[in-house]
């Protein structure tokens, strides 16, 4: 058995901004014990949910040194569906209301945490066999790996993996306060290993120091060596050749299941969701006040609201689309007030045939996923998407643009051959968005058959975890052989 150390800075169910969350509360499950045990190191932050209901066993304490700093942490640790977390403690650093504040703020907090990784592994007498690494608050403990701890005994022959669940976040801030804050001896910085265009970048450090780096889909990885899609860091990804690979993020398949989903209308299977999703459609029209119509198309989309989702496309040409078919319009989103006007403007010109709901509702959201035909998600850049995978087990076809994780998960659909999975397109272009959505009316008003054939396909995929795991699995042994 090896052991395998999540560094992270947000895990489900304590803490949650976003999917990464997700990924380090679900990944850890989908592994065999027996071969790796992972655990989870996160902070223990004030605002952690569900404390409460877990027994924290406190492991110890410890005076931690940051350049000139020094600061008290506790380690507690707790087991959560079989897997161990260990809870770091720094009232100083980490009782704020949020996990994430302002950057100069977040440099030092997750400067702090990276160090304490590797003062609470001395603690727990924890030797890990490979850190794996979150994100660039945990960017850092790669670069502490090869430089402050690299003569200590315990980490002895320990690898680290780097993974990028999205490049726009990179820690990066002015560089003499990277020095000061991060406490790293002068070489790492006279070859410029932490130095991006004359900025700190934490980022870059982890993905030159890790021994594997990875991604959340291989698209997204190809993507990020170019200099459309590189966020400047794109020679460096380069570099790492294939020590730089993308590994798609699983679904937690109990709990998206659309037959036992509690928060839908009604349940159904695959053998079932022709009854099953028209009785979803019928009521989601009549909650939110569109004309109920089995027949017509009901488009949806979940999402935050956002211009990396691809609003710009929409709204661009939903009134063509609008006033040349009989389609529905559902939204669910919250974020930026400007998309939201023009959401807004389109439910009250088009009353009946379109519907906004800026807010955000799990409840909502799954009688959507259920009601639905179509979900969009005509994305900029999507690291991975989780909502298309969550539409295709509910037997909503999705149709993406061919970005990052869409492009990979969704193969665009061949009428003739009957392969693919969704409809998709390939540029930023919302006539060709508009284009699209034609082409998938064409095959669900005339082609039901057809239709239905892809909604049975799409509900029968595997996105469980345990594929991603295998994945994963397969580059931990690859390091330790
Ligand atoms: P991202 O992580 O970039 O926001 P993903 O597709 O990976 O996009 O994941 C988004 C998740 O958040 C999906 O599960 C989606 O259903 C959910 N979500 C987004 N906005 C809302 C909202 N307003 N209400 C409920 N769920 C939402």
């Amino acid at each position: 058995m090896k052991n395998v150390l999540f560094a992270v800075s947000e895990a489900v169910p304590f803490i949650k901004t976003g999917g990464l969350a997700d990924v380090a509360g679900a990944l850890p499950k989908a592994f065999d014990k027996k071969e790796y045990d992972i655990k989870v190191m996160i902070p223990k932050y004030a605002c952690c949910e569900h404390l409460n209901e877990y027994e924290l066993v406190f492991e110890g304490e410890v005076d931690v040194s940051l350049a000139w700093r020094k600061q008290y942490v506790g380690v507690f640790s707790t087991v959560v569906d079989g897997v161990t977390f260990y809870l770091l403690d720094s009232e100083y650093y980490f009782s704020g209301p949020k996990p994430y504040g302002q950057i100069y703020e977040d440099i030092e907090k997750f400067s702090f945490y990276s160090k304490v990784v590797f003062e609470a592994c001395k603690i727990l007498n924890y030797h890990p066999d490979i850190i794996h690494c979150h994100d660039w608050q945990a960017a850092l403990v790669p670069v502490y790996l090869k430089t402050l701890y690299k003569d200590d005994p315990l980490f002895a022959g320990t690898k680290s993996i780097f993974t990028i669940h999205n490049l726009l976040f990179q820690g990066r801030w002015i560089i003499d306060e990277v020095k000061d804050k991060t406490g790293l001896p002068e070489s790492v910085f006279a070859n410029g290993d932490l130095e991006c265009y004359g900025e700190g970048n934490l980022l870059k450090g982890a993905v030159l120091y890790a021994d594997k780096v990875t991604t959340v889909s291989q698209v997204y990885a190809d993507e990020m060596k170019t200099p459309e899609g590189g966020e400047g860091l794109d020679n460096i990804f380069r570099f790492k050749g294939d020590n730089f690979t993308g590994i798609v993020n699983g679904l937690d398949t109990d709990e998206f299941d659309p037959s036992k989903d509690k928060m839908i209308f009604k349940n159904y299977d695959v053998k079932t969701f022709k009854t099953g999703k028209r009785e979803n459609k019928l009521k989601l029209q009549k909650m939110l006040g569109l004309n109920e119509d089995k027949d017509v198309m009901l488009i949806g989309m979940v999402s935050r609201l956002s211009v990396q989702k691809g609003f710009d496309l929409i709204t661009y040409m939903a009134e063509e689309f609008l006033t040349t078919s009989h389609s529905q319009l559902v939204f669910l989103g919250s974020g930026e007030d400007n998309i939201a006007d023009k959401l807004c403007y389109l439910s009250n010109k088009y009353p009946g045939r379109v519907s906004t709901n800026v807010c955000y509702s799990e409840d909502l959201s799954r009688k959507i996923y259920a009601g639905c035909d179509v979900f969009l998600m005509p994305s900029q850049f999507e690291p991975c998407g989780l909502s298309q995978l969550i539409s295709m087990r509910y037997g909503t076809i999705p149709l993406v643009r061919e970005t990052g994780g869409l492009k990979e998960t969704v193969e665009p659909y061949n009428e003739y051959d009957k392969t693919g999975r969704g409809f998709s397109f390939a540029n930023y272009n919302a006539h060709e968005l508009l284009e699209t959505l034609r082409y998938a009316q064409k095959i669900f008003y005339d082609q039901k058959k057809d239709w239905d054939a892809l909604v049975r396909k799409d509900m029968k995929l595997d996105f469980s975890w345990e594929v991603s795991a295998e994945k994963y699995k397969e580059l931990y042994d690859g390091l330790l052989e």
